[in-house]
C-alpha cells in the first residue's frame, strides 16, 4: 500500500466503506456482521482467541491443487514475489476454465473462513486445504489475492478499527436518512454523535457480536443503554501517558486533586465475576487467562463481601515470595507456564493487587470519578495476604512527596509510579492513552528516556566471535498503524544473557523468510536474515535521534529520515502484546520531540539531541 500519511487516502478508505455499508445496511442488512469482520480480517470478537494466520505449508498445497501447480514452482514465485496472495491470483489468472464459477457471497466465505479456523484434530489440515482449495475455485478477479491473505491474517487493505467504527456511525446516520430531507448541518452532526456513540459503546462491550444485531434492530440514539460493559467479555483497558520527570506531572495535574499509587511489575490481569457465579481473567490484550491463573480464579469468590454479586476489577499479577511476604521480580512471572496451568506446576506464587474497580453488582463505573470507584474498591473488596491487596497509594501534592513515594516504590520492587486524577476528568477512559494517568518509571531517577519501547523483531544478522552460531544482534521494528507497515528503528546487541542469545535463535529460525515483506519499510537497514515479524520486545534506550539509515516515523519528523535508538538494550520478551500493538511510529515521534522540549529547556538551545 502507497504512503497512507497522506489524509486524502485515508479519507477516501474510509468514503468507500461507509458506501459499502450503507448498501449492506439497506440491501442486505443481515450480511453486516460478516461484512465487518471480514473488512478487520478477524472472525470472532477478539477475546474468544479464534484466529486466522493459517500456515504457508498449508496454503500452497490450496493454491496448488486448486490451481494445478507444483508446490515447488508456487514457492519459488512466492521467494520472488514475497507476498502469496499475488502468487495465488497470478496463478489462477493463468489458468484455463471452461466455466466461470458462481459467484462467491460474503456469507460463503466468511463461513468459510470461519470453519477452517476451527478445524481442529486429526485430518484438520486436509480438512483446511479442501475447503480452501473450494474457495479458491470458486474466485473471480482478483478474489484469490485478498482470501489468500486474509487466510494469513495479513490482510492489509487500510483499515484500522477506528476507520471502521467511523464508517458503522457514518453508514447507520445516512442509511437512516436517505429518505428524509435533513440540512446538511444536521446530518454532519447526527454523524458526529453516532461516531461517538459507536465508539464508546465498542469501547466498553468490545463485541460487533452483540452490536451490530443491536444497532440494527435499535438503531444509535439507544445504543448506549442497551450495550454497556458486561462481566465475561474485557474491555480493553485504560492506558497511561509516560512523563520524563515529576515537574512534568505537577505542570499537566495543576489545580487537580490526583493520587500517586505503586505501579507494580508483574501482569495486568482484568479479573471478572459473573452474577451465575463464574470467574475470569483477561490480560491487556483480551486473552483469557483463566487457565494460566487457576490459582488466582479460585480466590476470586473469597475477595469480595458477602453482598457483592458481580464485578469487574482492574488489577496486576505480581510474582510473591510467600516466605520473606514481598514482591518478586517480573522476570520470576515470566518463568510460569502459559496454558492449562495445573496445582503441580504452579512454581511462582502471585498477589493481585487491584487497583480500579469498573463494574459491581450489575451497574458499569465507568462513568464514576476515580475517587468513587476506588472508593467501591475499598469497601466492597477484603484483601488476603500475598493473594489479594489494593494497590498502594498515597494522596501527594509536592515534588517531594511524590520523589520519596517514587523511591519507596522502587525499594518495594516496583516500577515507579502511576499518578491518576482522582475527581474532575477521572472517569474510566477504555483503550485510551490518558493523559489522566500517568506513568513515572523508575529509569527517570537514573537517566534514559522516560519510557521502554516495545519493538518487532524483523531481522538478524549472523553472529561472530563468541557469538558464532547465534544471531549476533537483531534489527527492531516499530509499528506504523496507518501505513500498515513496520519502520526499522535499531540494531540491538546488547541485554541479552548467553541462554537467552540461544533461545532467541531457536525461536527465529522457525520465523524465517527468504526476504522482506512488502510492509516492512527499513531503508538502508540489511540484517543478514529476515524474519516474520511475530515477537515483541520491551528495550530500553539512552535516547533517540534522527537516523539517516533508519525508518521510524518517517514523515513524521523529517520528511525522509526516520528516528533511531542509542544504545539500545533488551529488556524483555513481552508476550503480553503482539506486533501490531508495538510502539507505534506516531509515539515514536511523541517520544523524539518530548526530547527535544526537554533539551531546549535544559540547555536553551535549540536543535536536537
Ligand atoms: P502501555 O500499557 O502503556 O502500552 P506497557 O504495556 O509497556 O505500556 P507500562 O508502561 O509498564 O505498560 O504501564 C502500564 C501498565 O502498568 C498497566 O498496563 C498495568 O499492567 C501496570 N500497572 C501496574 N500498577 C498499576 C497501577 N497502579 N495502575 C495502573 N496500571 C498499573
Amino acid at each position: 500500500m502507497s504512503n497512507l500519511h497522506q489524509p486524502t487516502l485515508l479519507i477516501k478508505i474510509q468514503e468507500y466503506l461507509t458506501k459499502l455499508l450503507v448498501a449492506i445496511i439497506k440491501l442486505s442488512p443481515d450480511n453486516l456482521l460478516e461484512t465487518i469482520y471480514l473488512c478487520l480480517n478477524r472472525i470472532c470478537p477478539e477475546y474468544e482467541g479464534l484466529e486466522l494466520g493459517i500456515g504457508e505449508t498449508i496454503l500452497i498445497k490450496a493454491i496448488g491443487e486448486a490451481t494445478g501447480r507444483s508446490a515447488k514452482s508456487i514457492k519459488s514465485d512466492m521467494e520472488k514475489q514475497g507476498d502469496l496472495g499475488n502468487v495465488a491470483q497470478s496463478s489462477k489468472s493463468n489458468q484455463k476454465t471452461l466455466f466461470k464459477p458462481k459467484p462467491l457471497t460474503i456469507s460463503t466465505v466468511f463461513k468459510g473462513l470461519k470453519e477452517i479456523a476451527m478445524f481442529t484434530g486429526n485430518q484438520s489440515q486436509t480438512r483446511k486445504i479442501n475447503k480452501i482449495k473450494g474457495l479458491l475455485i470458486a474466485c473471480n478477479g482478483n478474489e484469490p489475492k485478498y482470501l489468500i491473505r486474509s487466510l494469513e491474517g495479513k490482510l492489509r487493505i487500510g483499515l484500522a478499527e477506528q476507520t471502521v467504527l467511523m464508517s458503522i456511525g457514518q453508514a447507520i446516520v445516512l442509511s437512516e436518512n436517505m429518505d428524509k430531507r435533513r440540512s446538511k448541518e444536521k446530518l454532519e452532526s447526527e454523524i458526529t454523535k453516532a461516531i461517538e456513540t459507536i465508539k464508546s459503546v465498542y469501547s466498553e462491550l468490545p463485541s460487533y457480536d452483540i452490536i451490530i444485531p443491536a444497532l440494527l434492530k435499535n438503531g444509535i440514539d439507544n445504543l448506549n443503554n442497551i450495550c454497556k460493559l458486561t462481566p465475561g467479555i474485557p474491555l480493553k483497558p485504560m492506558l497511561a501517558h509516560p512523563t520524563k520527570s515529576i515537574s512534568e506531572v505537577l505542570n499537566r495535574f495543576e489545580n487537580l486533586t490526583f493520587t500517586c499509587e505503586y505501579k507494580y511489575d508483574g501482569e495486568r490481569a482484568q479479573i471478572h465475576k459473573l452474577e451465575n457465579g463464574e470467574c475470569k481473567i483477561y490480560s491487556r490484550n483480551m486473552e483469557n487467562l483463566s487457565l494460566k491463573y487457576p490459582d488466582i480464579v479460585e480466590r476470586i469468590p473469597k475477595i469480595a463481601k458477602s453482598d457483592v454479586t458481580s464485578f469487574v476489577l482492574d488489577c496486576e499479577a505480581v510474582a510473591w515470595d510467600k516466605i520473606n511476604n514481598c514482591i518478586l521480580p517480573f522476570q520470576v512471572l515470566s518463568t510460569r507456564k502459559r496454558k492449562n496451568v495445573e496445582a503441580e506446576d504452579i512454581s511462582v506464587q502471585v498477589c493481585v493487587f487491584a487497583f480500579d474497580c469498573l463494574y459491581l453488582n450489575g451497574q458499569s463505573l465507568i462513568k464514576k470519578t476515580f475517587k468513587e470507584r476506588r472508593e467501591a474498591l475499598h469497601n466492597n473488596f477484603i484483601p488476603i495476604e500475598g493473594e489479594f491487596t489494593f494497590a498502594k497509594s498515597i494522596v501527594a501534592s509536592t515534588d517531594e512527596e511524590i520523589q520519596t513515594f517514587l523511591e519507596a516504590s522502587v525499594n518495594d520492587s516496583c516500577e515507579g509510579l502511576m499518578i491518576k486524577t482522582l475527581e474532575v476528568d477521572s472517569s474510566y477512559e477504555p483503550s485510551k492513552r490518558s493523559r489522566n494517568w500517568l506513568k513515572v518509571k523508575k529509569d527517570y531517577i537514573s537517566g534514559g528516556i522516560g519510557d521502554s519501547l516495545d519493538l518487532v523483531v524483523i531481522g538478524a544478522y549472523t553472529g561472530r566471535g563468541k557469538r558464532t552460531g547465534s544471531y549476533g544482534g537483531y534489527l527492531l521494528a516499530c509499528y506504523d498503524n496507518e501505513n500498515e507497515e513496520y519502520q526499522s528503528i535499531c540494531k540491538i546487541g546488547t541485554g541479552f544473557s548467553d541462554e537467552q542469545l540461544e533461545k532467541h535463535t531457536e525461536f527465529f529460525k522457525q520465523h524465517i523468510i527468504s526476504k522482506p515483506k512488502p510492509y516492512y519499510r527499513t531503508g538502508d537497514s540489511k540484517p543478514d536474515i529476515w524474519f516474520d515479524a511475530v515477537q515483541v520486545w520491551e528495550v530500553k534506550c539512552a535516547d533517540l535521534s534522527i537516523s539517516p539509515v533508519h525508518q521510524a516515523a518517517v514523515g513524521l519528523v523529517d520528511p525522509v529520515k526516520g528516528i533511531s535508538l542509542r544504545f539500545p538494550r533488551f529488556l524483555r520478551i513481552r508476550d503480553d502484546k503482539t506486533p501490531e500493538m508495538a510502539t507505534t511510529a506516531e509515539q515514536v515521534a511523541g517520544m523524539y520531540n518530548q526530547q527535544v522540549v526537554i533539551s531546549k529547556n535544559n540547555t536553551g538551545q535549540s536543535g536536537g539531541v
